[in-house]
């Protein structure tokens, strides 16, 4: 599993720099750079109207990744340590990226 430090606050899923996903999918499969990723578990948060009091942050979880030009990707999953997922207040899913990847 995989440490995951999230910082995407417009992102519905996000509270106190984690994510309450167990799984998330990072898409980008013909990534050369991390811009061309992105979280596809992106979900915006409009409001209040989602908002889930109950959620608890995950410091860990389950990354499929389909960015395979990473060095990190093995068979579609993310095998690094510990990874950042980035884009602040973004209002959809192509304004977040993984920070960690790092081209082949
Ligand atoms: S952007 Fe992705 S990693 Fe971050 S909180 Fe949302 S679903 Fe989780
Ligand atoms: S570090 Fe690489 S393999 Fe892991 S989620 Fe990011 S882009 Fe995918």
């Amino acid at each position: 599993m995989t440490k995951l430090d999230c910082n995407v606050t417009g992102c519905v899923h996000n509270a106190e720099n984690c994510c309450c996903k167990n799984t998330i999918v990072v898409e980008g499969n013909a990534a050369r750079e991390k811009c061309d990723t992105c979280c596809g578990s992106y979900d915006e948060k409009k409001g209040n109207m989602f908002r889930n009091l109950f959620k608890t942050p995950e410091n860990r979880l389950e990354v499929e990744c389909e960015a395979t030009n990473c060095v990190y990707n093995k068979e579609r999953r993310c095998s690094a340590e510990h990874i950042g997922i980035v884009g602040g207040n973004a209002t959809e899913a192509v304004q977040t990226e993984c920070a960690s990847f790092r081209a082949r």
